[in-house]
């Protein structure tokens, strides 16, 4: 029963995945659709259109392959086998978990890999955003697996640990592990993470270092660290973030983004981020802190669960077994909760450039946000289901008449 319950979850997450996908391929237009007019011009809409199809033609693919490999899997007992396997040499239960997990993690990471690199080396390349190097993309994913395999191996060490020993408080350790880990990476990805990556340097006085300390001032926001990060070296696509609590908070500029935009409008894309920090999206964070307490509290309903492990195709109970299980019979539960999460998301979104809009930044703003959509060639007309399910962010067109509201009042 319970087989056939994950069965059907995973070929329905497919069919809705497919669904939508679907539904933003169908409102491709060659025409330019009257609201782009003056956003796109022609000849940069054409490309824009092209890069979204081959896109959404390699997503299409890549998803296609994934669905079949984990219906094989399930289909041919793959979970058990592996269990069992894993367990002719292992005989501690903690490490027999890990293995489980590391080669599934293995597995995955090689399957992903040539559509990465065709991602990268074809696609992006053949639009102009890609700058990167073979080189630097062999560094890069042997830095993040080194990466993952220290800071997940010990992060999953200690959770398997907890729920194998400590009962009924198992979860509430297992929150406080991830609640301290996530506050310590708030507080020292820019300087633990980013440099293995990137170089960041503070951004040198002139008059963009000046209109940006001018502005954090008449906010009321202290801050002193302001970096500019090669990001050049790999992508032409802009950005900006925000990163770090108290003093340890920082704004990060892309290269790409002072190359591209006016001091004006960075002012404003600032001024956006830190409309974020005033407007105590923060609580946000609360809110996330107890989502994820509440579903660690019930995974351990599924950790070491021997009707789940059966279905899975084993004998006997484990951690591992019951994260996949979780992870599959989650799925409408956590589709709902991501819903609800880019619902909110989208509110804080507008919040945030109604603050940049009330110190009169709202037109630079504008054309800030609109320079970095057209140049990153972003799909400015997406079907509307896509936006509710997906989007983080109100699309481009959303954002302008919001602003130009507050324009007016
Ligand atoms: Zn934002």
């Amino acid at each position: 029963m319970i087989y056939y319950t994950i069965l059907l979850f995973v070929i329905l997450d497919f069919l809705w995945t497919q669904y939508l996908a679907y539904r933003n391929r169908k409102r491709m237009n060659p025409n330019i659709p009257e609201q782009l007019i003056g956003i796109y011009d022609q000849e940069k809409y054409q490309k824009q259109q092209a890069y979204q199809k081959e896109n959404s033609r390699i997503g299409l693919f890549s998803g296609f392959v994934s669905f079949v490999i984990i219906l094989l899997i399930l289909v041919f007992n793959g979970f058990g086998y592996l269990d069992q396997y894993v367990r002719g040499y292992i005989h501690n239960s903690i490490l027999v978990s890990l293995a489980f997990i590391g080669i599934l993690y293995i597995g995955n990471e090689i399957i992903s890999l040539p559509f990465s690199l065709y991602d990268t080396f074809v696609i992006e390349k053949k639009y102009g955003f890609n700058k990167s190097t073979l080189q630097i993309f062999w560094i890069d994913q042997l830095k993040g697996l080194i990466l993952s395999v220290i800071l997940g191996g010990l992060i999953l060490t200690l959770l398997i640990w907890f729920y194998n020993g400590f009962g009924n408080y198992a979860w509430l350790y297992a929150w406080g592990l991830i609640t301290a880990f996530s506050l310590f990476m708030t507080l020292f990805y820019s300087n633990i993470i980013v440099p293995l990556f990137n170089k960041q340097t503070p951004l040198e006085p002139g008059e963009l270092r000046n209109a940006i300390e001018k502005f954090s001032q008449k906010a009321g926001f202290e801050l002193t660290n302001i970096y500019v990060m090669d990001a050049s070296k790999r992508s032409t696509k802009a950005n900006a973030y925000f990163t770090g609590l108290g003093s340890k908070k920082r704004i990060v500029l892309f290269d790409t983004l002072i190359n591209d935009l006016t001091t004006d409008e960075i002012v404003a894309v600032l001024a956006h981020e830190i409309g974020h920090y005033k407007k105590k999206h923060i609580i946000q964070h609360l809110i996330t802190s107890i989502y994820i307490g509440v579903l660690l509290f019930i995974l351990s309903f599924f950790l070491n669960n021997s009707t789940l492990a059966l279905a899975l195709g084993s004998e006997i109970p484990s951690f591992h077994l019951g994260i996949i299980a979780f992870s599959i019979l989650f799925t409408p539960i956590s589709l709902l909760l991501g819903l609800l999460m880019n619902m909110a998301s989208r509110k804080n979104e507008y919040e945030a450039d109604a603050y940049a809009a009330s110190f009169g930044l709202g037109d630079s703003l504008i054309s800030g946000l609109k320079k970095l959509s057209v140049e990153a060639l972003s799909n400015l007309n997406p079907d509307p289901w896509n936006v509710f399910v997906y989007y983080s962010h109100p699309t481009l067109l959303q954002r302008i008449e919001r602003l130009r509201l507050n324009n007016q009042e």
